[in-house]
């Protein structure tokens, strides 16, 4: 049994070294054979030169270094395509997520599961505005998504290899890996977990992340948005007839009709911001459409590196420099 774990990371000089010194201890004693595989997401600190230096002082480690900062979500999917493990365990770079959990999640798999899923009680030393969202978020998903999202679960999971291999078949762009992840189905358990605060640093998630992280969410996972617009604009519609036939009735059969100037001010207001309304969120979808359409892939790799440099030299050479992976783009 092979444990592969996918670490993605995005200016996380300050608790690199922490992390891979908790989690090579955890895992090393689940398995013998695993690789910790840890994505640099384009950082601009010293991460990609501590990782090598990690590398080169011990074994079991896999480098995978973006071109840019390509967000979590498709750091992800790099370090997903690029794991070999009979399971991959995701897990932040941080140790919010306590890695000894690993050996629960573990315990659930071989009982079966495809699916393991770190179910968030407490989440201490985060923004108020951080739980308030998350928490608003993950129900309203699960209102509007045509597959149920686990409350208060993050991206810290294990997968096992039927399901890492679908995931690797989903290119899509706007990623929210944990529905896609719900979207495969399988059988899947939860194990709680009380979350840690961050061990150093501050989060890299700013809120324009965090807003566009939700709303791929919504939009990848829902058309409700869309069919709630119809509704909205049948009830006008609706609404509209009445308004016209007071208008004529009052026009024709009475002579007040100079003042309503309220009722057009009003109608023209509501109506205006409902068009405005239902052309935004139409045009979200079109985006969404458009960005498919282009077929990019999800992330350049810049380099890769691992433990061991003539192990890593013969890999090299016996993979033909034309083989690209599905959704990865090859810069040599
Ligand atoms: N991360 C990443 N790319 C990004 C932003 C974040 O790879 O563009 C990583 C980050 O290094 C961390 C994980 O994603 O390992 C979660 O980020 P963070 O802890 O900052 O988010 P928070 O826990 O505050 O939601
Ligand atoms: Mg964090």
């Amino acid at each position: 049994m092979k444990l592969s774990v996918v670490v993605p990371c995005y200016n996380e000089e300050q608790v690199i070294e922490e992390t891979y010194g908790r989690l090579d201890a955890v895992v090393r004693a689940i398995t013998p054979d695993y690789e910790l595989i840890f994505v640099d997401d384009g950082s601009k600190d010293r991460t990609a030169i501590i990782l090598k230096s990690i590398c080169d002082r011990h074994g079991h480690v896999r480098v995978i270094r973006l071109a840019r900062n390509f967000g979590q979500q498709n750091a992800l999917a790099a370090g997903l395509a690029a794991a070999t493990g009979d399971a991959a365990v995701i897990i932040d770079a941080d140790l919010q997520d306590p890695p000894e959990v690993i050996a629960d999640f573990v315990a659930k798999w071989r009982e079966g599961y495809a699916v393991v899923v770190g179910q968030r009680l407490e989440r201490p030393k985060e923004t108020l505005f951080k739980r308030v969202s998350a928490y608003l978020f993950y129900r309203l998903m699960n209102r509007l998504s045509e597959v149920p999202l686990h409350l208060d679960a993050g991206d810290f999971r294990l997968l096992d290899r039927k399901v890492l291999d679908t995931l690797n078949e989903m290119p899509e762009r706007y990623r929210l890996l944990r529905g896609m992840i719900s979207w495969v189905g399988l059988s899947q358990a939860a194990v709680p977990y009380k979350r840690a605060p961050r061990f150093a640093g501050s989060t890299k998630y700013s809120l324009s992340k965090m807003v566009g992280l939700a709303l791929d969410g919504l939009f990848s996972f829902s058309t409700v948005p869309l069919r709630a617009m119809s509704f909205i604009g049948l009830a006008t519609f609706v609404l509209a007839l009445g308004g016209i036939g007071y208008a004529i009735v009052l026009r024709l059969a009475t002579n007040q009709w100079v003042p309503g100037w309220t009722a057009m001010f009003v109608a023209q207001l509501l109506l205006g911001s409902l068009n405005m309304l239902g052309l935004g969120l139409l045009g979200e979808y079109v985006g969404r459409i458009y960005g498919e359409a282009k077929q990019r892939p999800l992330f350049v790799v810049a380099e890769r590196f691992q433990s061991g440099e003539e192990a890593y030299a013969a890999a090299a050479r016996s993979v033909p420099a034309q083989s690209i992976r599905a959704g990865e783009s090859a810069i040599s």
